[in-house]
């Protein structure tokens, strides 16, 4: 299985990254694609992957928590580390206006700077949306027909957002959002409109632990990518597809947006 969108450069794995690596490989999660959030996250994204060429891979790209980190030297800084063999995408970037952690004005300028980016170097999109659709829609639009292919990563929203999302051909990153009741009611209702060649999974974690794994208190704090099967196993039921099959489609749809 591959999980396309995983924090292991976040502080929360810092003692014990290798292990948390280590038991994603046993639960069949053989292969993880590192999220760069920044350039210097992007930077230790890449250096991961050098521990694990052969299970890991990366991103490299501004958040748009991060996009105020932005300047003159970050476009370039961000085409070196594309550059090497491991980063397979730009991101993750794109627009959150729910907490707004960098302006609107700074977000929206770092993203389309980052699309930029990917149609001049022809590579996909890791893409973030939170509480900023119209905006993001706008400018996906704008650049849809220069990107060899787009990624909504965490898709957290309703039918309506995913019709215009597919309407862009966009390929759609579920997470452990799916496994939790209370928010993922939109989500579980729309997920079976999700097209069978461009379903993609993740755990975001060591955000989203998935609620209904039933794991001892103290484990249930910190999502890892060895729960995967987890987000599979419910997103099988929900597609109604064979749990094997769809473990297939994800890791085939993974491969040809990612080129591994
Ligand atoms: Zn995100």
């Amino acid at each position: 299985m591959i999980d396309i969108g995983v924090n292991l450069t976040s502080s929360q794995f810092k003692n014990d990254v290798n292990q948390v690596i280590e038991d994603a490989v046993n639960s069949g999660v053989s292969t993880m694609i590192v999220t760069g959030t920044n350039i210097e996250k992007s930077r230790q994204a890449l250096q991961l992957c050098t521990q694990y060429p052969d299970s890991l891979y990366s991103t490299a790209g501004i958040h748009p928590h991060d996009a105020s980190s932005y300047t003159e030297e970050s476009v370039s800084q961000l085409s070196t580390l594309l550059n090497e063999s491991h980063a397979l995408a730009i991101g993750e970037c794109g627009l959150d206006f729910n907490r707004n952690y960098s302006t609107p004005v700074e977000q929206l300028s770092c993203f389309e700077v980052q699309l930029e980016l990917a149609v001049e170097l022809q590579m996909p999109v890791f893409l973030h949306q939170r509480e900023a659709h119209a905006d993001f829609l706008r400018l996906i639009k704008k650049y849809r027909s220069g990107l060899v292919g787009a990624v909504a990563h965490c898709f957290t929203g309703g039918q309506g957002e995913l019709e215009s999302y597919l309407e862009e051909d966009l390929y759609i990153g579920i997470t452990g959002w799916l496994c939790d009741e209370r928010r993922g009611k939109a989500l579980n209702d729309c997920v079976h409109l999700i097209p069978e060649n461009r379903v993609l999974v993740e755990t975001d974690a060591p955000y989203l632990f998935p609620r209904s794994l039933k794991l001892p208190k103290k484990q249930r704090k910190r999502n890892e990518p060895q729960y995967l099967p987890h987000i599979i196993q419910t997103l099988a039921e929900r597609m109604s597809i064979n749990e094997l099959v769809l473990a297939q489609l994800t890791i085939t749809n993974a491969q040809r947006f990612f080129r591994i």
